[in-house]
């Protein structure tokens, strides 16, 4: 399998290639040259599988430079530390099944791919005999799940910047408990954005960022996306029956469309998925997308703080994706839309609007604080469970689009422990945590506080960075 660029610049590259490489060189996203596909009888074969066995198969379709034993065994460390099932689950009533994504490490669903990214980028350094120095900017989950993911790793160091004071006693636990080597955390004196400017000042510094051997690890990553693709194969192989194909939907709570994006590959390599429905908070960017077909990002300023923090966004930066896609994999009509986007501060696919739906599946909705609220105290008064704020939100959006007979699966994407505030405010309770996570909230914590300042952040990195 070949990956080629949504602006159809450069040479095609392997799965390998471009898991060193990241961005496409013409600033597109990588993409595979053709969508693999999988039939009714493979689907049928798939259903005996452990979840790292079905994770080696679906990966074997992507990662076609990578011999299988290879692939078997990352799969089978990247999910050893899950339970059992890895991925169970759970049907809260009225036609909802909840999919269990956060029993990894760090509770969230990012542990999925992330588990097996470090592992397979730790095979690909040692192969081509490099080091990679990961730079980084978080607001929360996807720093915890990146250190958790490639700590103690000897080709791999990470630098994680985040904005000091403004992430939760939990989130920093998960961050600075860790006391590996290879794992830097740097408390910026700034907000989120300031952070995020520094990883672009430096990453595109072209001469330091291949001098320090810098690399990244965001949710445009292609090994995330395909990692994902594995579980709903996984969900729809245990919400059905053999013998099938019987449809199911999907509701994902979406941020950055990274998630989604995977459930829409899964249905073009013929999973039979009825609907993905995307559900936003208040920042709806996509949800307005989704409804009128006309894309305009909005600014720093114009986005909330709000209880589903994982999902505050003001872009998506993998939209380009199904974009390509949209557009019958044309680049230059992807080009032609970013052009757009760039002189007037949108672009309009409002006539290939119905087609959202009518071909690729996806229609989306909005929640709002209130609407949180509001669901985790009913699915904790109907089905006893106490759901986390940001799968809250695609239970309130999945509700919208239940259909009878087609079985919805809403994927939680936390765990409830990692946001206890909000739940304390739905439900009045304070949630139990295991013997495991108070001893993580308790422990010494490792950060280096710095100011807002790229020249400190560069001597920061020479001194420490992996030399390769
Ligand atoms: C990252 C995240 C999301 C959003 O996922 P995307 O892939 O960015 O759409 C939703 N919920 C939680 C808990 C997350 O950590």
């Amino acid at each position: 399998m070949q990956y080629i660029s949504t602006r159809g610049g450069g040479e095609p590259l392997s799965f390998g290639e471009v898991l060193l490489e990241g961005l496409a060189r013409d600033g597109g996203l990588a993409v595979p040259a053709q969508m693999p596909r999988v039939d009714g009888e493979t689907l049928d074969r798939w259903r005996a599988l452990t979840y790292p066995q079905l994770a080696t198969e679906v990966l074997a379709l992507f990662a076609t430079d990578i011999p299988r034993d290879d692939l078997a065994r990352m799969t089978a460390a990247a999910y050893a530390s899950f339970p059992a099932e890895v991925v169970p689950l759970r049907p809260i009533g009225d036609g909802l099944t909840l999919v269990g994504l956060s029993e990894g490490p760090t509770l969230a669903f990012k542990d999925m791919a992330m588990q097996f990214l470090g592992q397979v980028l730790e095979y690909a350094l040692e192969r081509n005999g490099s080091v990679l120095n990961v730079l980084g900017a978080t607001s929360g989950d996807t720093g915890s799940a990146a250190e958790h993911a490639l700590r103690g790793k000897e080709r791999i160091a990470v630098f994680m910047l985040s904005p000091q004071g403004r992430m939760s006693a939990f989130q920093r636990a998960q961050m600075f408990s860790l006391d590996d080597a290879n794992i830097h955390n740097i408390a910026i004196d700034g907000v989120f954005d300031d952070c995020q400017n520094l990883v672009k000042q430096l990453a595109g510094d072209i001469e330091f960022k291949r001098a320090q051997n810098l690399g990244a690890v965001n949710s445009i990553n292609l090994a995330r996306i395909t990692a994902q693709v594995v579980y709903y194969f996984w969900a729809w192989l245990r919400a059905t029956d053999a013998g099938g194909p019987a449809e199911v939907s999907f509701t994902v709570p979406s941020g950055n469309f990274g998630n989604i994006l995977s459930g829409l590959y899964a249905k073009l390599m013929g999973l039979p998925i009825r609907r993905l429905v995307l559900a936003t908070n208040e920042n709806n960017v996509l949800d307005e997308f989704f409804r009128t077909g006309v894309y305009r990002p909005r600014s720093a300023a114009e986005t909330l703080a709000t209880s589903s923090p994982s999902m505050d966004i003001s872009k998506a930066s993998n939209l380009e994706r199904f974009i390509f896609e949209l557009f019958g994999r044309d680049a230059q009509l992807v080009v032609q839309a970013w052009n757009e986007l760039d002189e007037q501060g949108f672009f309009d696919a409002s006539a290939d609007q119905p087609r959202f739906a009518d071909e690729f599946g996806l229609v989306s909705g909005t929640s709002t604080h209130a609407d949180r609220i509001d669901t985790i105290r009913s699915v904790h008064a109907s089905a006893g469970e106490i759901i986390d704020p940001h799968t809250a939100d695609g239970v309130k959006v999945a509700r919208e689009h239940v259909e009878p007979g087609v079985p919805m699966l809403v994927l939680e994407t936390a765990k409830p422990q990692k946001f206890a505030e909000t739940i304390r405010e739905a439900l009045g309770v304070e949630l139990e945590y295991s013997d495991e996570l108070r001893a993580m909230l308790d422990a010494p914590q490792h950060v280096t506080e710095m100011a807002d300042d790229a020249q400190a952040l560069r001597a920061f990195i020479e001194a420490a960075a992996l030399k390769g």
